[in-house]
């Protein structure tokens, strides 16, 4: 399985996109602005997307998406949430005023768009390929989630604050290789962190101190502008350096 970081930022600006990955060439996990940087066959050959939740910067381009290629697949192009997230999108999003409805075009017969509801823990296999939400503690409903190809997994916090139930889903999965969490604010704005449910680096540090050697702990959803204060902040809370996902980097598992 490789895993493409397409956007990994809190917001947009300088080449920044916000939060979308690529798995092989044909699942997406979130669909940010970092889809915008696949070509239009790479975009044709997504047949799944698996959604953290519905906040704009994780599903923006979803709806541009299916309208750039849903007519040129053979196939509906499958989305895979909770059925809270789901829901979101099927009364503000696709909703004929926001955007079509396209879970019911060209028909609802064999729609452009198919939602799939899964479920905290269920896992979605597609292939030797595994997907499972995780938990996360967000202001809307939201998972996070793992991702296990042939030789481990790695896990995706989405958007988060204090989780612990998150690490300790890590310290029982002896195969997880990498982990990426957000955090989204430095520790001067720890009363925004906590408002809008996101780590800030003290936040951080009281749930991922101490993760086993083996595990690459990856930043992402970081600030734009505040990207080097707030490594810098995580460093001194975590007592080791902090590292970022970095656009375009690729994880094979
Ligand atoms: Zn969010
Ligand atoms: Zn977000």
């Amino acid at each position: 399985m490789r895993i493409q970081v397409l956007g990994c930022s809190g917001g947009i600006g300088d080449g920044r996109h916000t939060t979308s990955f690529l798995v092989d060439d044909d699942i997406l996990v979130d669909a940010g602005t970092g889809l915008t940087t696949l070509t239009r066959d790479q975009l044709r050959r997504i047949d799944h997307v698996f959604l953290s939740h519905a906040h704009l910067d994780h599903i923006l381009c979803l709806p541009l998406l299916l309208d750039s290629v849903a007519g040129e697949r053979a196939q509906p192009v499958t989305v895979h949430a909770t059925p809270e997230v789901i829901d979101v999108l099927r009364q503000h999003c696709f909703n004929w005023r926001l955007w079509p409805d396209f879970a019911a075009l060209p028909s609802v017969e064999a729609p452009f768009l198919a939602y799939r509801p899964l479920a905290l823990g269920e896992s979605a296999r597609l292939g030797a390929r595994e997907f499972v939400p995780v938990p996360a503690n967000h202001v809307v409903p939201t998972v996070g989630y793992l991702m296990r190809g042939a030789t481990g997994a790695f896990v995706f916090s989405g958007d988060t604050c204090v989780n612990p139930a998150l690490r300790a889903l890590i310290d029982a999965t002896p195969d997880v290789r990498h982990v990426a969490v957000e955090c989204s604010f430095p520790d001067a704005e720890l009363e925004l962190a906590r408002a809008s449910k996101h780590y800030c680096p003290s936040l951080l540090a009281e749930d991922f101190t101490g993760l086993r050697a083996d595990v690459g702990l990856w930043i992402t959803h970081l600030k734009p502008g505040g990207e080097a204060r707030i490594l810098e902040e995580i460093g001194h809370a975590l007592g080791q350096p902090a590292q970022a996902l970095t656009p375009g980097q690729i994880l094979t598992l």
